[in-house]
Order: C-alpha cells, then structure tokens, then sequence
C-alpha cells in the first residue's frame, strides 16, 4: 500500500498571503500525481494548516507575522484546483502533524509515503522527518517537481537535507 501525503495546498500558500510563483507552478502537476495514484489504487491524505484569530501572538506569528489560513477563511481552503473527494483532511496546528505520522502507521502494510505540497522547506520536511522517525522501515519519498519552498533556494537546500536523512528525492 502507498499513501500521497498532499501538504497544505491551501490557496494562501499559492496565491494568497504567503503566495509564490512557484507554488502557482506546481498546481497542475500535484493534480496530476493525485489521479494517477488514485488510479494506481494507492490513498490519498491532505493536510490543511490552520490557524486561529490569536495567530499574531502565537509562537508562529511572532516569527512570521503574516496571517494566513485562517480556519474557515479562503485562503485556508486547499485550492479548488486539487479534488479532495473523500479523502481523509488532516487540519494541523503547526508544521509538522503527529496526526499525519499516527494515520500513516494505522494503515496495514504500508510500503511507501509519497510527499508533495508546500512549502518544501517548512512543511513537507517536517513531515518528511516526523514519517521517518515514526516508520522507519517505511519507504518515504519527496516528488521535488511537485513541492515549492520560500524560495528557490530554501527548496533546494531542504531537497539536499531530506537526502541525507534517506528520505528519497524524486
Ligand atoms: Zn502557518
């Protein structure tokens, strides 16, 4: 069994207030990956960042004080762009999400956790770290063609860390 693990493709991290070009880029590759892999009979799981009124004074917002995904706002909505169906949402409060890496472990013979999304240097490496530190004997793979960092650069250097910790890029 593999799962695609689809990080906060949420609309302020495309377009909205914490937006880049990049993120605008991957849109149609993510959609593309979802279908093929549902076609291949594998699962797919989304994370959604979120956040409350009190954002500016929480430990985040001191060092990033940009609000954004907001819960129940636009900009926290995964982008119309991806179809969720029924796969299962995972709402997470900060950068990486335990609930993610508990939902990975609960299913049976699970071979392989594919991971794309945004942004590749904040979110898809904690999550990367937290799936490999809680299945270590599970295969854990980053699609960098369907991640998008801060910048290009900080997307870069988080691929090149991921590699050492033996998370496989693609
Ligand atoms: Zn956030």
């Amino acid at each position: 069994m593999k799962l695609l693990a689809v990080i906060d493709m949420q609309n302020d991290f495309i377009d909205g207030a914490l937006g880049t070009a990049e993120a605008v880029q991957i849109v149609g590759r993510v959609a593309e990956k979802i279908s093929s892999i549902r076609e291949s009979g594998a699962e797919v799981v989304f994370t959604r960042d979120t956040h409350g009124e009190d954002y500016l004074s929480t430990s985040e917002g001191k060092k990033l004080p940009v609000e954004h995904c907001v819960r129940g706002t636009y900009g926290w909505e995964i982008t119309d762009k991806l179809e969720v169906r029924d796969s299962k949402i995972i709402d997470k409060p900060t950068f990486g999400s335990y609930e993610l890496a508990e939902y990975a472990a609960s299913i049976e013979k699970l071979e392989e956790v594919i991971l794309v999304g945004l942004c590749t240097d904040i979110c898809v490496i904690s999550n990367a770290m937290l799936l490999k530190a809680r299945l270590p004997e599970v295969r854990i793979t980053v699609d960098s063609g369907c991640c998008a960092g801060v910048t290009p650069q900080s997307h870069e250097n988080a691929l090149e860390a991921m590699k050492m910790c033996q998370i496989d890029v693609e």
